[in-house]
């Protein structure tokens, strides 16, 4: 018989004091009922990372970690992004839980399948990723950019999880490997799935962000779109390399062309088609050069070795202190 696990979940939060009252009770009420089963031991805790929230976030995390005692929290020292929100809590997390489950502030999500996901961990799985069956209440332009960015990156050779955003269970094993993955640019959707271990999926409806804005407008969901691409896939670089030896090939044929044109003695006719090849040329190889450029970022963020988040402030519970890994106090 396996043992209950130590259940952590982990929640992003940026500017979300509209959303924060009404997902800590639900996600309490998740616990409470988990707890009542006997799917999950005691210890088991919902982590708020704060990402550098401007508004009282932080206070809100703070005030009901005093009386909700499943409730803790980091928060990072300033808004460091949704990935690397997640990673501090999936890192934080990860010593003093069996499994995490990581979700969204707003609850778009349907927490009623986090009971389905620890079903998922007692039958052995290590990750179980939280699929949207349909996208009915997103707006038609997200839905379109999602689509149309799931169908480029499987093109890419990026191996997604189709409708998967970061909703998803992982265990202490597949979290511990996940934290080998030391990359600046991390992508969590493209990495996990390369971690390997026993996956499955659990499917269920996205509902509507019920406060607040989004934090993904449109600038941001291109940045994350084009960080996904670049971190994962030199198919871009192949295929300026591809481009480039085309052009190469077109210009020779023009090369002999304007031979042939010169030797029959109509040489300024060739004019036109050279002024068309230079600049053909020309805008190729500043694309090419501005790819590459990209991928010198790259290269040049991750060989500084920045650390991807910092922690300004850890709540004070007892299984999250420093020393709980010998005594497990109880609630
Ligand atoms: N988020 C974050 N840091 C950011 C932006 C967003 O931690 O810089 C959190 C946000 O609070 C939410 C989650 O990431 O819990 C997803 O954001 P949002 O719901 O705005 O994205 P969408 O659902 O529109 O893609
Ligand atoms: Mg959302």
């Amino acid at each position: 018989m396996m043992q209950k696990p130590i259940l952590t979940i982990v929640v992003p939060c940026y500017n979300e004091e509209d959303v924060l009252p009404e997902t800590i009770q639900q996600l309490t009420h998740v616990l409470e009922n988990l707890l009542e089963e006997d799917l999950i031991a005691i210890g088991s805790k919902i982590l708020f990372v704060d990402d550098g929230s401007l508004d009282r976030t932080w206070a809100l995390i703070e005030e009901e970690s005093q009386r909700n005692p499943f409730v803790t929290g980091i928060k990072l020292s300033r808004n460091f992004g949704h990935q690397n929100a997640l990673l501090a809590g999936l890192e934080t997390a990860k010593n003093n839980s069996d499994c995490v489950i990581s979700i969204d502030a707003d609850l778009q999500d349907d927490i009623s399948v986090i009971r389905e996901f620890v079903l998922k961990y007692w039958e052995g799985y290590d990750i179980v990723y939280g699929v949207r069956r349909s996208r009915d209440t997103d707006t038609w332009f997200k839905k379109a950019t999602a689509q149309w960015f799931y169908r480029f990156m499987q093109k890419l050779g990026v191996q997604l999880v189709y409708n998967h955003a970061d909703f998803r269970l992982m265990s202490k094993r597949a979290l511990e490997e996940l934290s080998r993955y030391t990359e600046i640019n991390i992508f969590l959707r493209g990495i996990v799935p390369l971690l390997g271990f026993r996956s499955t999926k659990v499917f269920y409806d996205r509902k509507k962000r019920f406060a607040g804005e989004s934090k993904y407008p449109l600038k941001k969901m291109l940045a994350f779109a084009f960080d996904g691409i670049t971190s994962f896939s030199i198919v871009p670089i192949r295929l300026i390399t591809f481009i480039g030896f085309l052009a190469f090939l077109l210009s020779s044929a023009a090369g002999i062309y304007s031979l042939a044109v010169k030797l029959l003695g109509h040489a300024e006719s060739g004019w036109t088609s050279i002024m068309i090849s230079v600049w053909l040329i020309g805008g190729l190889l500043l694309m090419g050069m501005g790819l590459i450029g990209e991928y010198i970022g790259k290269i040049y963020q991750e060989v500084k070795r920045r650390p991807r988040f910092t922690i300004e402030k850890t709540l004070h519970s007892p299984s999250f202190s420093p020393s709980s890994k010998k005594e497990k106090v109880q609630l």
